[in-house]
């Protein structure tokens, strides 16, 4: 049963170290909170929550970074950089984690697991005459520009399957659209391909109930 106690008493219990649990949703945090407060909203389950990624960052934009890893901290999330789930044991409910940087591995139980494959090319485009040499993964080699493919001028590469320094979205592809399909018309007439994809692509990850992060931007990695 929860006790009610009056402002002085709580100043009083502040003062003494104590530590302030915001229960309410993310935008009414952000409109206003007892400074230190840690926020763990009734929306979202309580426990631990652990992040585990392979890459040295949260996000490879660094002021988005930044904003990820307060969103992060607000929920007391724990984030493992440079590490991937290498092992798992269902019946256990354990996996582990090694984390790359360090080359250690620690073991984690878990209740509720979203496990997220690494992305790649179908085996038939990573083991035909399209793929680019240079994608580990196996992604059509393509022009960041023109997205003419280099070594089969007739053929332009769009979207998920195309190795471009830029991030994989369907944001992406509608701005690809256009360029593989001028190019293509011009290709076809004898020309060449002279439309050009910026490298225009859209993140917007969700941090909470209040979409409380703007997520266009133009581009993760910009061709230069
Ligand atoms: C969980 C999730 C959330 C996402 N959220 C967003 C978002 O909010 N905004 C955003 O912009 N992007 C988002 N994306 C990314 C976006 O979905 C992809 O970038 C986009 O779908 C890529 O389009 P694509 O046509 O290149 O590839 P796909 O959509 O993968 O289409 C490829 C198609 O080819 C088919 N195919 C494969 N092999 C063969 C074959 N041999 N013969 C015939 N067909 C074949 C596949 O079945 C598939 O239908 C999200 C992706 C995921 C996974």
């Amino acid at each position: 049963m929860a006790r009610e106690v009056d402002l002085e008493a709580f100043a009083a219990a502040l003062a003494a170290g104590g530590v302030v649990v915001d229960v309410r949703e993310p935008g009414e945090y952000l409109a206003g909170h007892v400074p230190g407060a840690r926020l763990m909203p009734l929306s979202v389950p309580a426990g631990r929550i652990v992040l585990v990624i392979p890459d040295p960052a949260l996000f490879e934009v660094p002021a988005w970074s930044e904003v990820l890893e307060k969103v992060d901290a607000r929920y007391g999330t724990e984030v493992r950089l440079r590490s991937e789930m290498t092992a798992i044991d269902g019946d256990a409910r354990e996996l582990t984690v090694t984390d790359h940087a360090a080359g250690t591995k620690e073991t984690l139980a878990y209740d509720l697991l979203h496990a997220v494959p690494p992305q790649s090319a179908p085996d038939w485009v990573k083991t035909g005459p399209l793929a680019d040499p240079a994608s580990p993964q196996g992604f059509i080699a393509a022009d960041r520009r023109t997205l003419q493919h280099p070594r089969h001028p007739e053929v332009f590469a769009l979207g998920d399957v195309a190795n471009l320094p830029t991030s994989k979205t369907g944001a992406a592809v509608r701005k690809q659209a256009p360029a593989v399909a001028a190019n293509l018309l011009a290709v076809m007439k004898g020309a060449e391909p002279t439309s050009r994809y910026d490298g225009y692509t859209s993140c917007p990850p969700v941090t909470g109930g209040h979409p409380a992060f703007p997520g266009t931007f133009r581009a993760c990695v910009t061709p230069a």
